[in-house]
């Protein structure tokens, strides 16, 4: 008899199955799959027209065995305690996989943002930010939220100034929350974060020569055909890094509609059309397919779907060609399809640690945050003067001029975007190299999600050992 489970429920399972991997006591295991705080709450807001309404809301801390915690806060009537309970735990394990140095943690406020006027909003979410100092749940070696479904920017703008006024002198106040307006704290780069973490992660796939070689695939992101579901934020910018990269964006597929060409799509120039148009279909040079879920059983070699959970199911996971599933979207495979593609040969990069370059940014927005200062500004004039030194000095003994176009490239020293993205492609690239290392160590885990959560668990585990609670 199929067993039906919650979102909690099922990362319980996921994380059961991994732990069968590892050494650790069964204590310990359980200690690191539960909750650690739970914070329900009510409270009243007054509306634009003097009704009283009452607002459901939470932050639950996963794990502590970092501070602060960090995860994002949702607005979404569909928020409830179980699934804040998963997200949070998944945020524990994400950071643990890209060596981010935090606890899990999430938020959730039960109200749909398109039925609230923008004062309203800003009144919930204050009210929300209050209540959180109230309970000591916010703070930035507390537990540090940031944007997910439903809020962006304006939301943390609120939280931040919320936070401060009632914490008058708190001198790092701004690192109690990240995914701020640049101008409130925030940092440049997060915004195209995690399209570009996703492209940084699958590069790195293809760089390995025994997956490809399984794979049947050739080397290297060069040449190779994309196809990615959601013009969104994480696909837009996928999709951009994937045809900078080299790759062939050959398909493209929005809730209206795909468009396919063999030549290769501009992002861009999709995006514009569908701004001016109202859709993506009839885009010059591609051909429409009217129903979009075809878009996902495309011949191509990774498959990047970037847009919203369960896409992928028992039904047309045996109809998908893709060699590498590309797991952008926060759970886009089902269990079911995710097992069928696993046994068809194909591998799936799990979401866990495929589009962590959020939370990564985020982090660097934090250490920013706490240091006072952006990146770059101590070091780039120095290294400016340094690279014209050097240059200067080759072009006297070599006798040969560059161009003024290289002398640019050479001279220029790294602004906070570079080094953003530096750190962002140091953390895909450790993160998948760890992750594969240990699926290479254990061929007996059967695929790359599970190795991720092994992966995770014996990091948190390690932790919780090193803090010496276990005599
Ligand atoms: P978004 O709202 O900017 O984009 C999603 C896009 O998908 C929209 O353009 C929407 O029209 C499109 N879409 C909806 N239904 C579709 C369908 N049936 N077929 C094709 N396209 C469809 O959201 P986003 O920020 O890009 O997030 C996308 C996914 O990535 C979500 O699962 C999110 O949880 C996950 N994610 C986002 C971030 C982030 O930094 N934004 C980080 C981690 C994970």
């Amino acid at each position: 008899m199929s067993q039906t489970y919650s979102f909690f429920q099922s990362v319980e399972r996921s994380f059961d199955k991994a732990a069968r991997f590892t050494k650790w006591d069964k204590g310990l295991l359980e200690q690191i799959k539960a909750c650690n705080s739970i914070y329900s709450m009510r409270f009243p807001v007054k509306m634009d027209d003097g009704r009283i309404e009452v607002i459901e809301a939470y932050r639950v801390q996963h794990s502590q065995h970092k501070s602060p915690c960090k995860g994002g806060i949702r607005f979404s009537d569909a928020v409830n305690q179980d699934e804040v309970m998963a997200l949070a735990s998944l945020m524990t394990y994400k950071c643990a996989i890209v060596n981010v140095p935090f606890g899990g943690g999430k938020g959730g406020i039960k109200i749909n943002p398109k039925n609230y006027s923008t004062y309203e909003l800003e009144k919930i979410t204050r009210r929300y930010t209050a209540e959180l100092v109230k309970k000591n749940f916010i703070g930035p070696g507390i537990d540090v939220p940031a944007p997910d479904y439903g809020t962006g920017e304006r939301e943390m703008a609120w939280i931040v100034d919320t936070y401060a006024s009632l914490k008058p002198g708190e001198i790092d106040a701004a690192g109690c929350v990240t995914g701020k307006p640049i101008s409130q704290g925030g940092v440049n780069g997060r915004k195209e974060a995690t399209g570009l973490g996703v492209f940084f992660g699958i590069r790195e796939v293809c760089r390995m020569e025994d997956t490809m070689k399984k794979l049947g695939l050739s080397m290297g992101i060069e040449g190779k055909t994309v196809v990615i579901q959601g013009l969104g934020n994480v696909g837009y910018h996928s999709a951009k890094f994937f045809r900078e990269g080299g790759a062939k964006v050959v398909a493209i597929a929005e809730y209206e509609g795909a468009v396919y060409n063999t030549n290769g799509l501009n992002e861009e120039d999709l995006f514009k059309h569908r701004k001016a148009t109202g859709s993506i279909l009839n885009f010059p040079g591609a051909t429409n397919l009217a129903n979009t879920s075809d878009a996902l059983e495309l011949d191509c070699d990774i498959l990047v779907p970037a847009a919203l959970e369960n896409v992928i199911n028992k039904d047309n996971a045996p109809r998908v060609k893709a060699k590498i599933i590309a797991e952008a979207a926060n759970g886009p495979l089902t269990p079911d399809a995710d097992e069928i593609l696993t046994a068809k040969g194909a591998l799936v990069v799990p979401d866990m640690y495929l589009n962590a370059g959020g939370v990564t940014v985020s982090y660097f927005e934090w250490l920013k945050n706490l240091s006072h200062v952006r990146y770059g500004r101590m070091e780039k004039r120095f290294r400016e003067n340094k690279n014209m030194h050097i240059l200067m000095q080759l072009e006297e003994l070599t006798g040969r001029q560059v161009s003024a176009e290289e002398r640019a490239a050479i001279m220029r020293g790294a602004d906070e975007i570079d080094l953003v993205h530096s750190g962002l492609e140091e953390t895909m690239i450790s993160a998948t190299r760890e992750i594969m290392d240990i699926w290479n160590a254990n061929p007996t885990i059967p695929d790359m999600r599970t190795a991720a959560y092994v992966n995770a668990i014996n990091k948190v585990a390690n932790s919780y050992m090193e803090l010496g609670i276990f005599p």
